[in-house]
C-alpha cells in the first residue's frame, strides 16, 4: 500500500517525501488507519525496533494535532530516557517539517520552563519530569486528546517508571487516546498494558 491511501495532510506528505519515507512499513501501514480511527480507540502495539515503530506514532500525533494552537499541548509522548526523548521530538520535527506553527518540546530533567510553563503542541518527556511539571501547574494537559508510550515494556516494567506513568494518566482527561509500542511484551507486562490502555485493539508484527 502507500502513503497516499492513508489520507494524511499534504504537509505530512511532503515532510515524508523529503525524509524519503517512499511507502509505509507493515505496522505503519496496519497501525495508522486504527490509530486514525473514529472515534479513536486505544493501542497496543508490538513491533521490533528498525520496523519504522516511531514512524508509526508520529504520523498519528501529526494527524491528531491542531496546528492553528500550537502552543496548547494535543499530544503527549513518554520516553524511558530524555536522548530517546529528543530523538522522538527530532522525528516529529523531521516528518512535521511542512507542518506550519508546528511547535514540539521536550519535558526532561534540566528543562525547566519559566514563567508561563511548557508550551508546545507535541510534548515528548520523561514519566517524572512531566509528572512534575503537571503537578506545579507548568504544564497545562487540559487538551491532550493522545498519550503514546514508546518502549511501552521498559516504561510500565520498572517499578519507579510505571508508577509514574499510571500517576501520569491519573492526571489527564479522561477520555484521552492511549497507543502503547514496544519491541516486547511478555505476559506480566501485557497485564499492565492492558490495564493501561483499556479495550485496546493489539496487534502484532
Ligand atoms: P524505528 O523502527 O522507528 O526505529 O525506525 C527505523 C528506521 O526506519 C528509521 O531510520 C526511520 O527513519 C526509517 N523509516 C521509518 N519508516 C520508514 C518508511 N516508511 N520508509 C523508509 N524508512 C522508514
Amino acid at each position: 500500500s502507500n502513503f497516499e491511501d492513508l489520507n494524511l495532510p499534504q504537509e505530512i506528505m511532503n515532510g515524508l517525501l523529503a525524509m524519503n519515507y517512499r511507502k509505509p512499513s507493515k505496522i505503519q501501514e496496519k497501525a495508522l488507519p486504527l490509530m486514525l480511527a473514529d472515534p479513536p480507540q486505544n493501542m497496543i502495539a508490538q513491533s521490533q525496533s528498525g520496523t519504522g515503530k516511531t514512524g508509526a506514532f508520529v504520523l498519528a500525533v501529526l494527524s491528531r494535532i491542531d496546528l492553528s494552537k500550537p502552543d496548547q499541548p494535543q499530544a503527549l509522548i513518554l520516553a524511558p530516557s530524555r536522548e530517546l526523548a529528543r530523538q522522538i521530538q527530532g522525528v516529529i520535527q523531521s516528518i512535521g517539517q511542512f507542518c506550519t506553527n508546528l511547535r514540539v518540546e521536550v519535558a526532561i530533567p534540566g528543562i525547566v520552563p519559566r514563567g508561563q510553563g511548557i508550551k508546545g503542541s507535541a510534548i515528548v518527556g520523561t514519566p517524572g519530569t512531566v509528572m512534575d511539571l503537571i503537578r506545579r501547574r507548568q504544564f497545562d494537559v487540559s487538551q491532550l486528546k493522545l498519550l503514546v508510550i514508546d518502549e511501552a515494556d521498559n516504561m510500565l516494567d520498572q517499578q519507579g517508571l510505571g508508577d509514574q506513568c499510571v500517576r501520569v494518566k491519573k492526571m489527564l482527561p479522561p477520555n484521552i487516546q492511549i497507543l502503547l509500542f514496544s519491541a516486547t511484551f511478555p505476559d506480566h507486562v501485557m497485564t499492565y498494558a492492558e490495564r493501561f490502555a483499556p479495550n485496546a485493539h493489539q496487534m502484532k508484527l
